[in-house]
Order: C-alpha cells, then sequence, then structure tokens
C-alpha cells in the first residue's frame, strides 16, 4: 500500500505542470536575498556614476537633468511638446492652468500620434528629424495653430543624453529599435532645431529637452508633492529621482537638488549581472541591435519579454518537455511571441485560453498541460522584470532615505511604460516585492496618464516659474 501511496503522489507531482517549468527555470526564479545583494551593486553603481573620478566608467550613467524642482502647482502656459522614444511619435499642444476656473494642477491637452517609417529609425539621422518636423508642422496646421506667434517647444528624448543645460544634449547612444545615423555625440536640440529650419513656415523656439522618466516625474508631481521618482516599464525601462545637488559632482554647487537620469537600463553592461544572467538573456542579447549593450533593459522592458518566452518555451520543446517535443517554424521565429501575448497570457479570468490560442497561432497543438507550463513561463519571466526593477528602485529609494536621514519616509512614484501599464499582474507583483525590500518606506505609485508627453511642457513651465521668482 505504502508504494503505491508513493507512486502516486509521485505522479500528481509530475502532473503539475508548474513545477516542471519551476524547476526548468530556477535561475529566473530570483529571491529576496538575491534580490537585495543586486540592488547593494545597483547603489554603489549609482555612486559611481555621480563621482567625478569613476563617473566615466559607470554603466549607469546618473545624467543630470537641470531639472531642479518639482512643480508646486502654480505653473501656467502653453506649450508645444514633441514625444520620441521609439516605437511610437507623438506631437501635443499642452496648457498648463491657462484658464480661470481650471482646478488646481490640471493640464489640458491635444495630442496626435505619427507613425514612424520603421526605415527612418535605421537611416540618416537628419531624415529621422526632417520627419518629426514635419509632423509638428501638420500638426500646427491641423489644429490651427497660428504659425505666426512664437510657441516655445519642449521635447521628450527618450534616450540617454549628457545635458550642460535644460536645452542642450549630446546623445550618448541609441537603444530600443532605433540606430539612426549621425547622431551620437550631435546635440539633438540643435539637430531638432536645424530640421525645424529646414522644414520652414513655423515659428517655434526649443526650450527644453528631457527624458521620459523626467517627464513622468514631473506630471505626476504636478499632483502630488511628494512625487520625487519617475519610473518607466515599457519598450525600455529607466528610472530618475531628485537627488541632493552635493552629491552630483559633475554640476556645480551644493545647494538643493536636481533630477538625474539614472538611465538604469545599461546596469550590467561591465558584467555585474554575470551571476543572474541565463542563456535566454544571452541569446537575447546576441540577436539584439545592440549586442553588449543595455543588459538590464533586456531583462526588463517589453521590447525583449515576448522573446524570452519565446526562447524558453522552444528550448523547452526541443527537449521533449512541451508538446510531445514537436517545435513549428513560427516558434523558431524571432519575435512571434510578443509581450502584449505575455501580458494576454496572465488574464485573471482568460489566461489560460489565451494561452492557447497563441500557441495554435503559433502552429502549435498543445495539451491542456502545455497552456498551463506556458502560461507559467510567461509568469516567471515578467516575474523577474518586476522584481528587478523592484531592487533598482529598492537602491533609489535608499539613496533618498540615506540623503535626508530619515528612518521612515513616504515617496511618491510617478510611473509610465506599456509594461506596467498593460501587464494585469505586473503592478501589484513590484509593489509587494518593493515592500518586502524597503519595508520601511512606504510608497505610493502613481500612474501617469501620457505623463511623458504632458511632463516636458511642466519642466518648460517649472523652469520659468524659477527664473520669474529669481527676477523678484
Ligand atoms: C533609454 C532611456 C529611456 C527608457 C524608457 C531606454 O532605452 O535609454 O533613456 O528613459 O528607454 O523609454
Ligand atoms: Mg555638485
Amino acid at each position: 500500500l505504502a508504494v503505491h501511496l508513493v507512486s502516486f503522489l509521485f505522479s500528481k507531482l509530475q502532473e503539475d505542470p508548474t513545477k516542471k517549468v519551476d524547476r526548468f527555470l530556477h535561475a529566473m526564479r530570483l529571491h529576496d536575498d538575491q534580490l537585495r545583494d543586486i540592488s547593494a551593486r545597483f547603489l554603489s553603481e549609482m555612486k559611481k556614476g555621480l563621482s567625478a573620478q569613476s563617473s566615466a566608467a559607470a554603466t549607469v550613467k546618473m545624467l543630470p537633468t537641470h531639472v531642479r524642482s518639482t512643480p508646486d502647482g502654480s505653473e501656467k502656459g502653453q506649450f508645444l511638446t514633441l514625444d520620441f522614444g521609439g516605437s511610437v511619435f507623438k506631437v501635443l499642444h499642452v496648457k498648463v492652468r491657462e484658464e480661470m476656473g481650471i482646478r488646481r494642477g490640471e493640464v489640458e491637452m491635444e495630442e496626435k500620434t505619427y507613425p514612424i517609417p520603421k526605415g527612418l529609425l535605421e537611416g540618416k539621422g537628419s531624415e529621422l528629424f526632417d520627419h518629426v518636423s514635419e509632423s509638428l508642422k501638420d500638426f500646427l496646421q491641423e489644429k490651427n495653430i497660428s504659425l505666426e506667434k512664437k510657441h516655445p517647444l519642449a521635447f521628450t528624448f527618450s534616450f540617454p543624453c549628457e545635458q550642460s543645460s535644460l536645452s542642450q544634449g549630446l546623445l550618448l547612444s541609441w537603444s530600443k529599435n532605433v540606430r539612426a545615423r549621425g547622431v551620437l555625440g550631435k546635440d539633438v536640440v540643435q539637430a531638432l532645431r536645424e530640421a525645424i529650419d529646414r522644414t520652414g513656415g513655423m515659428n517655434v523656439e526649443v526650450l527644453a529637452m528631457v527624458n521620459d522618466t523626467v517627464a513622468t516625474m514631473m506630471t505626476c508631481g504636478f499632483e502630488d508633492r511628494r512625487c520625487e521618482v519617475g519610473l518607466i516599464v515599457g519598450t525600455g525601462t529607466n528610472a530618475c529621482y531628485m537627488e541632493e545637488l552635493r552629491h552630483i559632482d559633475l554640476v556645480e554647487g551644493d545647494e538643493g537638488r536636481m533630477c538625474v537620469n539614472t538611465d538604469w537600463g545599461a546596469f550590467g553592461d561591465d558584467g555585474a549581472l554575470k551571476d543572474v544572467i541565463t542563456e535566454y538573456d544571452r541569446e537575447v542579447d546576441a540577436a539584439s541591435n545592440n549586442a553588449g549593450r543595455q543588459i538590464f533593459e533586456k531583462m526588463v522592458s517589453g521590447m525583449y519579454l515576448g522573446e524570452l518566452v519565446r526562447l524558453v518555451v522552444l528550448k523547452m520543446a526541443r527537449l521533449g518537455l512541451l508538446f510531445d517535443g514537436h517545435v513549428s517554424d513560427a516558434l523558431k521565429t524571432k519575435g512571434k511571441i510578443t509581450t502584449a501575448h505575455v501580458a494576454a497570457m496572465e488574464e485573471t479570468k482568460n489566461g489560460l485560453k489565451n494561452t492557447r490560442s497563441i500557441l495554435m497561432g503559433l502552429n502549435l497543438t498543445p495539451s491542456q498541460n502545455d497552456c498551463v507550463a506556458v502560461q507559467h513561463v510567461g509568469t516567471i519571466v515578467s516575474f523577474r522584470s518586476s522584481n528587478l526593477v523592484a531592487a533598482g528602485l529598492a537602491a533609489i529609494l535608499t539613496q533618498i532615505q540615506r540623503n535626508r536621514n530619515l528612518r521612515t519616509f513616504r515617496v511618491s512614484v510617478g510611473v509610465d511604460g506599456t509594461v506596467y501599464k498593460t501587464h494585469p499582474q505586473y503592478p501589484k507583483r513590484l509593489h509587494k516585492v518593493l515592500k518586502r525590500l524597503l519595508p520601511e518606506c512606504r510608497v505610493r505609485f502613481i500612474l501617469s496618464n501620457s505623463g511623458s508627453s504632458k511632463g516636458a511642457a511642466l519642466v518648460t513651465a517649472v523652469a520659468q516659474r524659477l527664473a520669474s521668482q529669481k527676477q523678484k
């Protein structure tokens, strides 16, 4: 009888397909001690980036943004905004508290999204900027915005830039799906101004350039004064926060604060994540258009999560652990599983059904157990992403906490990005892990709506407010 019982239990165990995936992917399941360790490495990389002696060698660049204050709610003005981050390009007309009667903190806006032909993302930089400025002109005409009056314009540009002022930024590297030629090391504000001149017939003045994380922090900061961190988990990933000026060697002055764009996607480019990286990460990296760079981003962001899932599923199938060892051509093709698929697999009610139809769409005939297993692969891959983001955030919040000498504190984080916004389980996992890593800190996450576009206008509005306060 005992023998029967044991073999019965054993077969039950064998039947649970998530167990097999757990074992197979154990290297992707990071426990809290590992996350604390990663967080500590991250914090020391941040310090490296802030210090004058070591910043050149730091992977986490800690770029000064010249944004010195979050909004206080009294900002006003009308601005044009361009938002370019790779996958989409948007033009906006933003009114900050222009009309009387609008409640404090109100921002009104009109926007239009312009597609960018893929060729332009990999072509000549000047042609990419021409497309941007022609779209701007189209927008002005369509919305009947006068071409004569001078319009202040703010530019959200979601790539790492070295800024010596708000209105200047040298592109350090492309990331995500962009690699236009002839822009590296150039001032992108100048490139935009030149393109606007080439297009002609517009009267705009480019006043500021900001990273999308900074814009997101500012948008959320308009409604919540505790918001001192901006986070993006979308096609790419990144975070910024308010740092003490005395810690920013590269900017003169010791008084007050400045927002620092960590550009954390490059964490690990020097091998700092060697012990947590898997063969799937190496494969994704090797097949990308920036091999060896943005290692953290490739483990976290929407451009890569689907591909990681595909590579794991393919490997398991080849080993006979899925689909009776059957592999389809579609499953072998890069990009066939997207991050949107991964999000659909984890829908609370329809997740399993979605998983089945996604796999059938790849010309596979999955059993029920196969579906459960593949869904679990998606869970592990996206869970790891939220864990890594929590580790990065914990480092940033620890830095803020130490800066202010606080034992417990409250802070708000402005968030944007498709992964955070569309993956059904992502936010709550992230919040939970962060709480475990940093129990003494009360974090409020504020989802920003179009924060990365709106915020550039707010950066300009705040700069104008500070300038006028100085005059007084
Ligand atoms: C870029 C960051 C950006 C992030 C989110 C990354 O690839 O390096 O500058 O903030 O994507 O868009
Ligand atoms: Mg300083």
